[in-house]
């Protein structure tokens, strides 16, 4: 599977979509509006043209990427001193009749 931003700048590669897909009700996804897939790292390859842009808050754990061209939040990634290994793709850069066969997890 290949999802990428509305400019295709940023594009992400997995092997098959998730069961469920999580709407975080946490601060910061409330406003994004984002739908996440948890992957392993090794699971997904990223690739950008223009590398992406990246904001952290709280304990700074994960960063939040997003396409500095387009603007589409596409993924978040642990912070390198976090000790995850999770990441998130933001199933919204889905086609929205695919995104609707997946059920919402809250
Ligand atoms: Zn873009």
């Amino acid at each position: 599977m290949t999802v990428s931003c509305h400019c295709e700048n940023v594009t992400l590669d997995f092997d098959q979509l998730p069961q469920v897909v999580r709407d975080c009700d946490c601060p910061i996804c409330n406003r994004l509006g984002a739908l996440w897939a948890d992957f392993e790292s090794s699971e997904v390859t990223v690739r950008a043209t223009t590398p992406t842009a990246t904001y952290r808050w709280g304990d700074g754990s994960y960063e939040m990427h997003h396409c500095p061209t387009c603007g589409c939040t596409t993924h978040y990634t642990p912070a390198e001193q976090s000790g995850e290994t999770g990441v998130g793709i933001n199933l919204r850069l889905l086609d929205r009749r695919q995104l609707e066969s997946i059920p919402i997890q809250a």
